[in-house]
C-alpha cells in the first residue's frame, strides 16, 4: 500500500436492507455517497468536505469497519473501461547560468520539492481521464509519484545552435560563409542556388572537422518563407563551449540571400517566447534551450522549468510536434506559470495540448467554458476553475498518445494488486 493522502469519517451509517448474501440475524449499513476528487482544491465549498476524499488514479480507497478492511482500486472513467494508463514526465529546472542559482529557488533542493508539489497537482487533474502523470512504476504502488531522477536542477545548455537560412529559407547567391570558434575560424563558399539544407550539412562537415559534436535538423517553413531553414547544433568534446561568435569582421555571411544566425541563449534577460508565425517550430533562442538540453526521451514529455520568458503575457508553452514540427512532447513553464498554476491549471493545460496534439482551444471559436481545463483563458482557483475534461478528451488523448498510436505516450498501467 503506497503513503496515505487523506482521510474521512468516522462516516454515519445509515439502517438499510441487506443484501442476499448476509447471514441471517444481520443488521447492515450504508454510508455514503463518497466523491473521490483528484486534489484538495476540488473538494469545492466547505459543505461537501465530508463526503469528498482525495485520491489518486492507481491508488486505493481503504475502507474499515467493525475490524474489518477492505480496499478498491481508484480506476479510470467508466467511459474507457476503468482504464488506467501512465505516462512519463521528466522535469528540469533551469539555472539562470551555469552553476548559478535555479529558476525556483537558490536550494536545490527546495526547488525540486516546489516543482514536484507543482507537477503533482497538475498531474492530478488528468486523474479524470484514468491518467497517471508524472513517472509510475509497473507492477508497483509508486503509480503517479515522480521518482527522484525525475525532477532534476539543470545548468542552461553549453552547445550552441546555428541556423542556417535563418531569413525565410532562401537559397544562397553565392558568397561566404564564416564563424569564429574556439578551434579558430570556419569559413565556407556558398554556390548560387545551394539551398540552405545543403550549406548547413557541409557546414556541419567542416565544424566536426575541427573536434566539434554537430547534428543537423530541418525547422518547418514559416508561413511568410521560402523554404525550411536547418538548425546545426554544436557542442565542444566533453560538453564544452564551442565558443561560436562572429568573425571579426563582424558579418556570418556575404552571401546576399542566405541568412546564418546564431542563437544567444540567456535566461537572466527572459526566454524570447514564439508568437503564431513562429510557433510550429519555436525561437532560436528556444530551440538553443531545448536542442541543447536533448531531453527528448522517448515516450517521456520533458517538463522544463525557466526563470520567465521576455515579454508580457506568455507564462506556459507547449511544443507537440506533429506535422514536421522538429520539438515534441515538451512543455516549457516559466516561474509566473508555476505560481498561476493553482489559479489557471497552466501546467496541466500545457501537458493537455501534447497529450490532445491541439495547440488551439475550445472557446479559440465558440463559447467560453471556463470551468474546462483547455479553455484559452480562464482562471479560477476554486473547484469552479479551469479544471475539467470531457471524455471525449480522454478519448482523444488515446488515440494521439495511447498505446496503439504512432507515437505513445500513455501506457496501460494495469497491475491487478492484492486487496
Ligand atoms: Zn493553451
Amino acid at each position: 500500500m503506497g503513503t496515505p493522502l487523506d482521510q474521512l469519517g468516522p462516516q454515519p451509517l445509515e439502517l438499510a436492507p441487506c443484501p442476499p448474501a448476509a447471514e441471517p440475524g444481520s443488521a447492515c449499513g450504508r454510508a455514503g455517497p463518497v466523491w473521490l476528487v483528484p486534489t484538495g482544491v476540488d473538494r469545492g465549498p466547505a459543505e461537501l468536505a465530508d463526503f469528498t476524499l482525495e485520491a489518486r488514479v492507481g491508488g486505493r480507497v481503504v475502507v474499515e469497519t467493525g475490524g474489518v478492511s477492505r480496499s478498491l482500486r481508484v480506476a479510470g472513467p467508466s467511459g474507457l473501461r476503468a482504464a488506467v494508463h501512465g505516462m512519463r514526465l521528466k522535469i528540469s529546472v533551469l539555472r539562470t547560468f551555469p552553476a548559478g542559482p535555479s529558476a525556483l529557488d537558490p536550494s536545490d533542493a527546495r526547488a525540486k520539492e516546489l516543482a514536484t508539489a507543482v507537477v503533482q497537482d497538475a498531474a492530478a487533474l488528468w486523474g479524470q481521464c484514468g491518467f497517471a502523470l508524472g513517472g509510475f512504476a509497473l507492477g508497483g504502488s509508486a503509480l503517479g509519484t515522480l521518482g527522484p531522477d525525475d525532477v532534476r536542477v539543470v545548468d542552461p545548455p553549453k552547445a550552441q545552435l546555428l541556423e542556417v537560412g535563418c531569413d525565410g529559407g532562401l537559397p544562397a547567391q553565392g558568397g561566404q560563409v564564416e564563424l569564429a570558434t574556439r578551434a579558430g575560424p570556419v569559413k565556407l563558399i556558398t554556390r548560387p542556388g545551394e539551398s540552405p539544407g545543403s550549406i548547413a550539412v557541409r557546414l556541419s562537415l567542416e565544424l566536426e572537422r575541427r573536434g566539434f559534436v554537430t547534428r543537423v535538423a530541418e525547422n518547418p517553413p514559416i508561413e511568410s518563407g521560402a523554404g525550411p531553414s536547418y538548425d546545426v547544433s554544436v557542442a565542444g568534446r566533453n560538453a564544452s563551449s564551442p565558443e561560436l561568435r562572429a568573425p571579426t569582421a563582424g558579418k556570418f555571411t556575404t552571401d546576399p540571400t542566405l541568412g546564418l544566425c546564431l542563437g544567444d541563449l540567456d535566461l537572466a534577460d527572459g526566454l524570447q517566447h514564439f508568437e503564431d508565425e513562429t510557433a510550429r517550430a519555436g525561437t532560436l533562442e528556444e530551440r538553443s534551450l531545448l536542442r541543447g538540453l536533448a531531453t527528448a526521451e522517448q515516450g517521456t514529455v520533458g517538463v522544463l522549468v525557466v526563470p520567465y520568458f521576455s515579454g508580457r503575457g506568455r507564462i506556459g508553452e507547449a511544443f507537440i510536434g506533429g506535422g514536421g514540427a522538429p520539438l515534441e512532447n515538451l512543455v516549457l513553464l516559466d516561474r509566473a506559470g508555476l505560481r498561476a498554476t493553482a489559479r489557471s491549471s497552466t501546467l496541466a493545460h500545457e501537458l493537455g495540448h501534447v497529450l490532445l496534439a491541439q495547440p488551439g482551444h475550445p472557446d479559440d471559436f465558440g463559447v467560453d467554458e471556463p470551468s474546462r481545463l483547455m479553455d484559452a483563458d480562464a482562471s479560477d482557483a476554486s473547484a469552479f476553475g479551469p479544471r475539467r475534461l470531457l471524455l471525449e478528451e480522454c478519448q482523444r488523448a488515446l488515440t494521439e498518445h495511447g498505446p496503439a498510436s504512432a507515437a505513445p505516450l500513455l501506457v496501460p498501467a494495469d497491475t491487478p494488486q492484492p486487496d
